[in-house]
């Protein structure tokens, strides 16, 4: 099957539930009867173990990135977290894009650091940066492509290369691009990693978090702590990540044809300094970004000419676009990540990556984009 229809029907095969369900029933109950006492094989005892709302839910999203496994968790970063404490120990040391997720960085370098793992942050869009940080002690590179906020991209496919030749797991958080856009499983990644509460569930209503993988030993050694640690989603989280997902390609289509339109429109625009939009051939990294991604996405940034306080104004009034975090859902959504979602970064690291002040970030939604070009030009006039 095609992704579309992948999409819309694994894990929820109509027939196959005992009445004839065509959408998987949302599975309340957190415990299930037995015949003896014995293990049941191949049936439920307990929903934190495993409940069959989600099973449904793994199943679509292990094909939606052709790996043999998915795991789901409550949120992106409890699948992180989870995902972590799995796979290293004590004086494990990892190296990671300096550009991440503002949640991510701060997991990595305020908890888990507290348990004796080191964590380095390298400029990964060079792959010999990569290499040089690479100690003996190293047991995981984490990337995320396109970074958040500034969009930078890395080589999936020359760092996974280097990482499996030195026996290092790679960790691709492929959140940005969803796994319509890209499979980093395919690129020689050895772990996918989503915020289901973006593209996947797209509707801003449900926190999430999933791992794939291919690799039968680190799937085990996270199914077991996805129990251990218990972070998962409730049977509601993955009706509704389940019924997200089904417009997901449509959706993503949408996102990037208006995202490439409003990019367009505003580096055009003379109260803006820059845009970058991996679409964009202005984008540094185009050709790579052609190379490993069958799209470039719905969410850009860009630099508004002026102070502060410029900047502030223009994200007070725009009417369309809500001035909220996150990204990923069906509306239009516009943030300030030196303020809001890279707060927790410390500003010497915000700046040395070019997180400036007058950095804005939006998340194209699929609204008309004529009322969308036309929101952003009164807010920016
Ligand atoms: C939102 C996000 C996360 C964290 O996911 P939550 O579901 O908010 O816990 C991780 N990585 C990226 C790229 C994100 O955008």
């Amino acid at each position: 099957m095609k992704f579309a229809t992948k999409a819309i029907h694994v894990g929820e095969e109509s027939g196959l539930a005992s009445n004839g369900d065509v959408v998987v029933p949302i599975h309340l109950s957190t415990t299930f009867a037995r015949r003896g006492v014995e293990k049941p094989r191949g049936g439920y005892e307990y929903s934190r173990t495993a409940n069959p709302t989600r099973d449904a839910l793994e199943l679509r999203l292990a094909a939606l990135e052709e790996s043999k496994h998915a795991l789901a968790f409550a949120s992106g970063l409890a699948a992180e977290a989870t995902l972590v404490l799995s796979l290293l120990r004590k004086g494990d040391h990892v190296v990671a894009f300096d550009d991440l997720y503002g949640g991510t960085r701060r997991l990595f370098s305020q908890t888990l650091s507290n348990f004796g793992l080191d964590f380095t942050y390298v400029d990964a869009r060079e792959a010999r940066n990569v290499n040089r940080a690479i100690s003996k002690r190293t047991k995981m590179i984490w990337l995320e492509s396109p970074t958040n906020p500034l969009l930078k991209i890395c080589d999936i496919r020359a760092i996974s290369e280097v990482a499996s030749r030195h026996q290092i797991i790679t960790v691709v958080d492929n959140t940005f691009m969803s796994p319509f856009f890209q499979n980093p499983l395919q690129l020689g990644a050895d772990v996918v990693l989503h915020s289901a509460t973006k593209y996947l569930g797209g509707h801003s209503d449900v926190l999430g978090g999933a791992i794939m993988t291919s690799n039968e030993e680190i799937h085990t050694k996270v199914k077991f702590n996805q129990n251990a640690i218990g972070a998962v989603p409730s049977p509601f989280d993955c009706f509704l990540l389940l019924r997200g997902m089904k417009t997901l390609a449509v959706r993503m289509e949408r996102h990037q044809l208006n995202a490439m339109r409003v990019a367009e429109h505003l580096e055009a625009h003379p109260a803006v300094v820059r845009v970058i939009y991996p679409g964009l051939k202005s984008h540094p990294q185009y050709v790579l970004g052609k190379k490993q991604m069958s799209g470039s996405g719905g969410v850009l940034s860009f630099e508004v000419k002026g102070t502060l306080s410029d900047v502030k104004r223009f994200l007070r009034r725009v009417k369309v676009f809500s001035l909220a975090e996150s990204l990923g859902g069906v509306e239009s959504l516009i943030e300030h990540p030196a303020s809001m979602t890279h707060a927790s970064v410390p500003e010497k690291a915000r700046e040395g990556v070019g997180i400036t002040d007058r950095l804005v970030r939006a998340s194209v939604g699929i609204e008309d984009v004529s009322d969308l070009i036309e929101d952003l030009d009164g807010a920016l006039g």
